[in-house]
């Protein structure tokens, strides 16, 4: 006996579900973006007298699933943190679009695991066909498609994406690695502004710290010195280390600095070393010819990377991973058991993506980012780029205009970083903070920070599925108000 619901009960309970995220997304707006809740407390209604998990035990008996969404009313609601909310602007956008989360229904719904391609035919070459269109739509080239050679993935982070990129590099840099595994020589190249997965990815791989070459940036920027990078790696290699991998990133976490990938492919393709570009937030703006410069380079890369899931309508996760030569990943990666061997991958004339990703299962992730594609067409999605980054301009324009507030880096596509200065122009890292935390504590709006240089800097992400212009507009109003009351005689400055 089944303990499902029957067809006829998904499709009862289903309306009520879909009901209530339309219900839940429409009530968005006049919700706090972030609730005002004290550690514990969540678990504490979860799990106190008469609730879902009474004593901290779980139900013996079933229960109606209209009830489920009571809790999560009652008590998931006001514990969350709602990255949908117009007025998110914190860390990066993690876009789920209606569509997608449409999307994903059909995925769990088919429920296939698409490991090997004979798992499930169509969750692979839907992955395939879905990829090759991307990376023509964002200009990486025919290299990066499969009749190309290479070929794209989706992972689930682009975490994940930089971890196997590095054990395709290091696959390259030695083919014994797979049995000796690092020896110490092998060196990874980075900046301050690196995202912190390069970090993890290089302690995953085991090469400890040691292995991590942090390259200066160009003077005045946070973007890669290519000089620099060719210094170090000319010093590594005259002293016996080997140049496994170099990350340039395209639109950092901290300030959205744009690495020149093309000088930095110069001195990878001298060197051997496995170039990877980290776009996991701004590359899906290749989509637009007009802010397609931020590429610039990226087709000369080993692997590109970028995110789906942050700015391109895609409920997580969905991180779109390109390498230019499909044999690379499976070199490094594929481990097969007798249970795996199957006719169609002994044919040769298979992708099994099993082999482009660490774990063995995989979801069929391609059917939420077609909902995406089918719904908003490479049109719509060009204009919710457009309209973020034209927020964003406007923005900057506001701030450069006013007194007691700079721009902390110059603004990259729809980020904004800024701070408060003292009456001198110093930075002032106590009013900036200040400011950070009256605009989050309100409700109203979420915004988050970085370091840069040793300063506090606010950053403000435009990017959310249903983020204006107008909320934009009424986040700086709020911005510049609290600005204007933090910096009072008793203020504190440096
Ligand atoms: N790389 C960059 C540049 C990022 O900004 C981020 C996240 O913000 C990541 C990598 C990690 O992304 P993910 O959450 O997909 O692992």
């Amino acid at each position: 006996m089944t303990a499902d619901l029957d067809p006829d009960e998904f499709r009862r309970a289903g309306y009520a579900f879909v009901d209530w995220v339309a219900e839940h997304r429409a009530a968005l707006p006049g919700l706090p973006v972030v609730p005002p809740v004290r550690p514990g407390e969540v678990a504490a209604a979860l799990s106190g007298p008469g609730a879902a998990f009474a004593d901290g035990l779980l139900p013996e008996a079933p229960q109606p699933l209209a009830t489920l969404l009571d809790e999560v009313e009652r008590v998931v609601v006001p514990g969350s943190t709602h990255w949908q909310h117009p007025a998110f602007f914190g860390y990066f956008p993690a876009n789920a679009s209606l569509a997608s989360v449409l999307g994903d229904l059909l995925s769990g719904g088919l429920g296939a695991q698409g490991m090997l391609w004979s798992t499930s035919p169509a969750a692979t070459e839907t992955e395939q066909v879905l990829l090759d269109g991307f990376a023509r739509a964002l200009g990486l080239g025919e290299a990066f498609t499969f009749p190309g050679g290479g070929g794209g993935v989706i992972q689930d982070s682009a975490s994940s994406a930089a971890l196997v990129a590095l054990l395709a590099a290091l696959q390259r840099a030695d083919p014994r690695w797979q049995e000796s595994g690092v020896d110490g020589r092998e060196r990874v190249y980075v900046t301050a502004e690196t995202h912190s997965s390069l970090t993890k990815a290089v302690r995953v791989a085991g090469m400890g710290a040691r292995a991590l070459r942090v390259v200066a940036a160009v003077p005045g920027t946070q973007a890669m010195s290519a000089a620099a990078l060719a210094d170090a790696v000319a010093a590594d290699v005259a002293a016996g280390l080997r140049p496994v991998l170099v990350c340039a990133t395209v639109g950092t976490t901290g300030t959205g600095a744009v690495d020149p990938v093309r000088d930095i492919a110069a001195v990878t393709a001298a060197h051997g070393a496995w170039l990877h570009v980290d776009a996991a937030w701004a590359g899906v703006a290749g989509l637009c010819p007009e802010l397609r410069h931020v590429l610039d380079g990226a087709g000369l890369a080993d692997s590109f990377c970028t995110d789906a899931h942050k700015w391109l309508l895609t409920a997580f996760d969905a991180s779109l991973l390109w390498v230019r030569d499909a044999a690379a990943l499976p070199a490094a990666l594929s481990v097969t058991p007798e249970y795996l061997r199957n006719a169609a991958s002994e044919s040769g004339a298979v992708v099994d993506l099993r082999d482009w990703q660490v774990p063995l299962g995989r979801r069929f992730r391609a059917l939420k980012l077609w909902a995406v594609v089918h719904a908003a067409g490479l049109e719509g999605l060009r204009a919710h780029l457009r309209g973020h980054v034209a927020a964003a301009v406007a923005l900057a324009a506001r701030v450069r205009a006013e007194p007691g507030v700079v721009l902390a880096a110059p603004p990259t596509l729809g980020l904004v970083c800024l701070r408060c200065v003292t009456a001198d122009g110093g930075p002032d890292d106590a009013a900036t903070r200040a400011v950070l935390e009256r605009v989050n504590a309100s409700g109203a709006a979420f915004v988050t920070h970085t370091v840069v240089d040793g300063r506090y800097v606010l950053r403000i992400a435009v990017g959310g599925v249903v983020t204006e212009a107008a909320h934009v507009e009424a986040l700086w109003e709020q911005v510049r108000r609290e600005a204007a009351a933090v910096r009072g005689p008793s203020t504190s400055s440096h």
